[in-house]
């Protein structure tokens, strides 16, 4: 039953986050309970320079019109991003299957040994999303939970992250404070001294 619910709750988390945090906890629960049975490899595919045209050569002139050529400041090679092979290792974890990125190969080494998933892993983002990562959240890391408030209260997908932040944060946390604002007596305005007129008998000349 336990497996049946974090499943779940790890697959519509999935589809939401994409934190440093969320991935700790995901990698955490997938050694715990998930069941690894094979890699993946998927390839990204890199980014030429727009600086130097891919050539990795900056071209420049002096101040007297004479060509000189020099390394491009802005990549390696040409590349901006290096092509990268990154392996995956594929879990299954209740009904759901899991990719999780285990290293990276750049793209000169010889293909790794797997099938091959071009670009980014898209995943739809799915309903329950946010509410299930603030519930794994909860349970195994609670830095990232209740930082802020979210205007949309009545929304049931913000409800563990205000309540949180409620209970943490009590008089400090933003809606009291915003409360207090607002029937805070704003000081009356005084002038800083008492308006003497003067008359020309004063005036010392
Ligand atoms: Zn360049």
């Amino acid at each position: 039953m336990k497996k049946l619910i974090l499943s779940w709750l790890l697959f519509h988390a999935n589809t939401y986050s994409s934190s440093k945090c969320f991935y700790a906890i995901k990698n955490k629960i997938l050694e715990k309970y998930g069941r690894y049975f094979s890699d993946d490899v998927q390839f990204l595919e890199g980014k030429k320079c727009r600086c130097c045209g891919g050539s990795g050569i900056y071209v420049g002139y002096t101040w007297y019109s004479k060509r000189y050529e020099d390394c491009c400041r802005y990549c390696i090679d040409g590349w901006y991003h290096l092509p990268t092979y990154v392996i995956l290792k594929k879990y299954q974890f209740g009904k759901y299957t899991f990719h999780q990125p285990y290293k990276s190969v750049p793209f000169k080494n010889p293909i790794p040994h797997a099938p091959l998933i071009e670009g980014y892993i898209e995943h739809k983002s799915t309903k329950y999303g946010s509410l299930a990562k603030d519930i794994l959240y909860l349970l195994y890391d609670r830095t990232e939970l209740g930082r802020g408030w979210y205007l949309k209260w009545y929304n049931p997908k913000y409800w563990i992250n205000n309540l949180y932040h409620l209970f943490t944060r009590r008089l400090n946390s933003i809606p009291v404070r915003r409360v207090r604002e607002k029937f805070k007596k704003k000081p009356e305005y005084k002038p800083l001294q008492p308006y003497t007129p003067c008359n020309d008998d004063d005036l010392p000349f």
